[in-house]
């Protein structure tokens, strides 16, 4: 007799996509993090850039990273969006193994990130910067129905009125805000941002927070990179702090400012 169907998908579950041959599946753990680093470790020459850090980024959350100069941060942001390749560690996105994967297809899968140093195509207008996001994100959306939704893009992170104009003409802020409308437009799940405030005048970074603020009650997950600590302890949910590489703390803002070791090496005082 050959077997439904039905049966034979119940006795012989299909295992968990991986994209390295002959990996396990996953123990999937409920509820599933959005994004699940374990054991990641990535190093240049002799300096270990990225030393065994563990962290999950849960849905609809604001997660900050802090940690000085060199410790890692950014190293970790490429890690995660697929501009590097972990040498050791797994990373898992909505419960799939992403680690190796490119960043055009993390981007397809929902991620996207901003840069350190902003990078708007400066010979583009204000609304082609952000046509660019769209035809090649999630959606793909070209055409009239795109031009629709940059103007709402625009006005969200209050860029309105200012589509024609050159991205090269525009402040610091609003080349972030660009860079911000850019991202959005290839509708993410989860949005990494790599000093944002950075540079912003202190009413500019209040401005930012209501953004960040604002996107993350429309859906958004944010994990962000920050210098400017009283604004990432004011935004986040929970903080993660690296040092040298190696995670060395994980809580919630209020906890990670009072923490000894965390005062020790970054803060240098209590907040
Ligand atoms: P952060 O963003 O916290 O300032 P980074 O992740 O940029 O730190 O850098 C962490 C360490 O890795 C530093 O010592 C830095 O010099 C080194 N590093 C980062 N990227 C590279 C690279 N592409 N080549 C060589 N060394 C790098
Ligand atoms: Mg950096």
């Amino acid at each position: 007799m050959i077997p439904k169907l039905s049966a034979l998908a119940r006795d012989n579950p299909v295992p968990k996509k991986c994209i390295f041959a002959g990996c396990r599946a996953r123990k999937t753990k409920h509820p599933v993090s959005l994004l699940e680093l374990e054991s990641v470790s990535k190093s240049f020459g002799g300096v270990t850039a990225v030393n065994n850090v563990s962290l999950t980024v849960e849905p609809g959350e604001i997660l900050g990273i802090m940690g000085p100069n060199g410790s890692g941060k950014t190293t970790l942001f490429n890690l995660v969006s697929g501009a590097l390749v972990p040498e050791a560690g797994e990373i898992f996105f909505q419960d799939e193994r992403v680690d190796g994967l490119p960043p055009y297809r993390l981007c397809h899968r929902g991620l996207a990130r901003t840069f350190q140093l902003v990078r708007p195509f400066l010979g583009l207008t204000v609304e082609e910067n952000v046509l660019v996001g769209l035809g090649y994100g999630r959606e793909k959306l070209t055409g009239a129905p795109a031009r629709v939704k940059t103007a709402e893009l625009l006005n969200s992170v209050g860029l309105g009125g200012r589509s024609d104009r050159l991205a090269s003409t525009l402040t610091v802020m609003d080349r972030k805000r660009l860079e911000l409308a850019r991202a959005l437009a290839t509708s993410p799940k989860l949005l990494l941002l790599d000093e944002f405030m950075a540079g912003l005048t202190p009413s500019e970074t209040a401005a930012a927070i209501r953004l960040i603020r604002d996107m993350q009650r429309g859906g958004l997950t944010v994990v962000l990179v920050e210098h400017i600590v009283w604004a990432l302890l004011d935004v986040s949910h929970r903080i993660v702090v690296l040092s040298a590489g190696e995670k060395i703390a994980d809580g919630a803002p209020t906890n990670v400012a009072k923490d000894p070791h965390v005062i020790e090496v970054y803060l240098g005082e209590t907040i």
